[in-house]
């Protein structure tokens, strides 16, 4: 199988190439990772390389099959394409299942891709998981997800599961570059990392202007964690109150100066974060347990978050959490 704008994640590709050869797909393959990871590209592609009639590689990109998939037309490929809050609601999904017994149009077998669908409420996951009990012969999902524990345990035990993980900064550099032409390659490279190798969430910060808000925030917000008093920090913080798009990227970027400022406690200059100069400031006034115990903050704030937990308390505990961590 080959994996055309699609990048990184070799294991993923080993696994699907051999399911895909084999012609072996699972019924239900759930796809796991964060937005802008590659979710989408990989179902389509997948559902792509299925219907392919060429003997070779697949999706070859030029048989009838993969014309139609690419046009986005193919009768054999259903996907939802958005507005995923009223499509997955109980009488859709219903509908869903009585057309589950269509039988494929021209080829072998028929794909439903369904994106997102940690958007479904439990009621909802219970009507899939009706389908996805006993599914025709010729019929394949392709779900996706940001993380598996939002789904129902049945649900997930209908499922092969495949996580997305992020890709190296060089090459996620390159592959921006490509994408962004315009982007000088200091950017791509710091979008990289502030984005944590998570391409599509890069492309976005660029384009919108978030990543700009970013470089500028988190190294502010990462003096304000030693300020003498809180009040800097809290009124930082209120910027991302209503720019809640910046959160994410903002702990990303404060975690990697909080390990350069470690790093070079140790005499030694290796910076990954584009604010040296902070990681700099925060290594003399830090000592090396403060700074290990705001980057271990960093993660739990980041688990916090993917609990969905109210906005506004998030942004409190953001500020007491790297008070107490830097030991203020
Ligand atoms: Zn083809």
């Amino acid at each position: 199988m080959q994996f055309e704008g699609f990048a990184g994640n070799e294991k993923v590709k080993q696994t699907l190439s051999s399911f895909v050869d084999g012609e072996r797909l699972p019924h239900v393959l759930l796809i796991e990772g964060p937005d802008g990871s590659g979710r989408r590209t990989l179902a389509r592609l997948i559902a792509k390389a299925g219907l392919c009639k060429s003997k070779e590689e697949k999706p070859c990109g030029e048989c009838s099959s993969c014309l139609k998939a690419k046009g986005g037309n193919h009768p054999d490929i259903f996907e939802i394409k958005d507005d995923f809050i009223s499509q997955y609601k109980i009488q859709p999904m219903r509908e869903l299942r009585q057309s589950a017994y269509i039988m494929p149009n021209e080829s072998e077998q028929r794909f439903i891709i369904l994106p997102d669908i940690q958007h479904m409420s439990e009621t909802v996951q219970n009507v899939l998981l009706k389908i996805l009990e006993e599914p025709p012969d010729y019929l394949l999902f392709i779900l996706t997800c940001e993380n598996r524990t939002q789904l129902l345990p049945t649900i997930l035990s209908r499922t092969v599961c495949i996580a997305l993980s992020s890709v190296e900064i060089p090459l996620a550099t390159d592959i921006i570059k490509k994408i962004l032409p315009d982007t000088s390659h200091k950017d791509a490279s710091n979008a990289a990392a502030v984005f944590g190798g998570i391409i599509g969430q890069a492309i976005k910060g660029i384009s919108d202007g978030s990543f700009r808000r970013v470089l500028e925030l988190a190294p502010e917000l990462a003096l304000a964690v030693v300020a003498p008093d809180e009040l800097t920090l809290l009124r930082l913080t209120a910027r991302m109150e209503k720019d809640r798009d910046l959160v994410d990227g903002v702990l990303n970027l404060l975690a990697l100066i909080f390990r350069d400022a470690l790093v070079r406690r140790t005499g030694v200059e290796d910076d990954m974060s584009p604010s040296p100069e902070t990681a700099q400031t925060l290594a003399r006034t830090l000592k090396p347990n403060n700074l290990i115990t705001l980057i271990s903050t960093v993660e739990e704030l980041r688990s916090l978050r993917q609990q969905h937990i109210n906005h506004t308390l998030f942004l409190t505990l953001l500020c007491s959490r790297f008070r107490t961590a830097a030991g203020r």
